[in-house]
């Protein structure tokens, strides 16, 4: 698997797009997936207030688009071209499965720019339009009725790349951290001492308090920040019965 393959380089280009909250959608999903270089080729409009309230979030990647007359502009100095459509074509690449060809668009953006273009709502990518693109990519979709909206292709797209990439990671914040035995032990004992200082634990008839105690935080299963809070928590109590 190649290395993560710099934000920068994955550039989405929306061919034609007819309705401006697509491209704000757009704009939305690939933020969400780390990615922020988009570029509109002739749309129907530029982005309005549509547009703005679909992306959300995402107004930083929508207001950086960029706006090309002709698809050529949009794929200058990529190094690749990869058009989504589930449709096959006389005269056309073979067509790839997303999920299959996602490391491959990384590792060649590795060396520059790659390209993921999508096409116009109704019509979708043109013959001459995929014509320059080197890879045709399809979301495998219900053969019944396999036509995502706009946005909503756009998000897979970015979903699969950033997750071949191994990206992101649910928890990835650090804000579950485990807690680790040297901070189980250090609450066990700070909870032995306020439970002596107040008269709770009498050190001559412990009982089996303290084993007791040991069980129940074993099987919680505590995570760092919780340790901290129940620490504090005593240590209150324990500044109460000092005054
Ligand atoms: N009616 C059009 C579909 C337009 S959907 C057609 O038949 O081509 C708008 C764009 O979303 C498409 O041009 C394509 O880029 C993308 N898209 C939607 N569903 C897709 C799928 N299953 N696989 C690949 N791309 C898809």
């Amino acid at each position: 698997m190649p290395s993560i393959a710099p934000t920068e380089r994955i550039r989405i280009v929306l061919a034609r797009p007819s309705h401006t909250g697509n491209i704000g959608a757009a704009a939305r999903a690939m933020k969400t997936m780390g990615f922020a270089d988009l570029r509109l080729v002739a749309p129907r409009h530029a982005p309005d207030a549509q547009a703005a309230a679909l992306a959300a979030g995402a107004a930083d990647v929508l207001e950086a688009a960029r706006i090309a007359d002709r698809l050529e502009e949009a794929l200058a100095g990529t190094v690749l071209a990869a058009g989504f459509s589930a449709r096959t074509r006389d005269l056309s690449h073979p067509l790839r499965a997303l999920r299959d060809a996602a490391p491959e668009l990384l590792a060649r953006a590795q060396e520059g720019p790659v390209a993921l273009v999508f096409g116009n709502e109704t019509s979708g990518l043109s013959n001459e339009e995929l014509g320059h693109c080197a890879m045709q990519v399809a979301i495998p979709a219900n053969p019944a009725y396999g036509s995502l909206n706009l946005a909503a292709a756009v998000q897979v797209a970015c979903y699969e790349l950033a997750s071949a990439a191994g990206r992101f990671a649910v928890g990835e914040a650090g804000e579950r951290e485990a807690a680790t035995s040297e901070d189980v032990e250090a609450l066990v004992a700070h909870w032995e001492s306020a439970m002596r200082e107040s008269g709770y634990l009498d050190p001559a008839r412990p009982g089996r308090l303290m084993e007791r105690l040991r069980r129940l935080v074993a099987r919680a299963g505590l995570e760092r920040a919780e340790v901290k809070f129940l620490r504090g928590m005593l240590a209150a109590f324990e500044a109460r019965m000092r005054r």
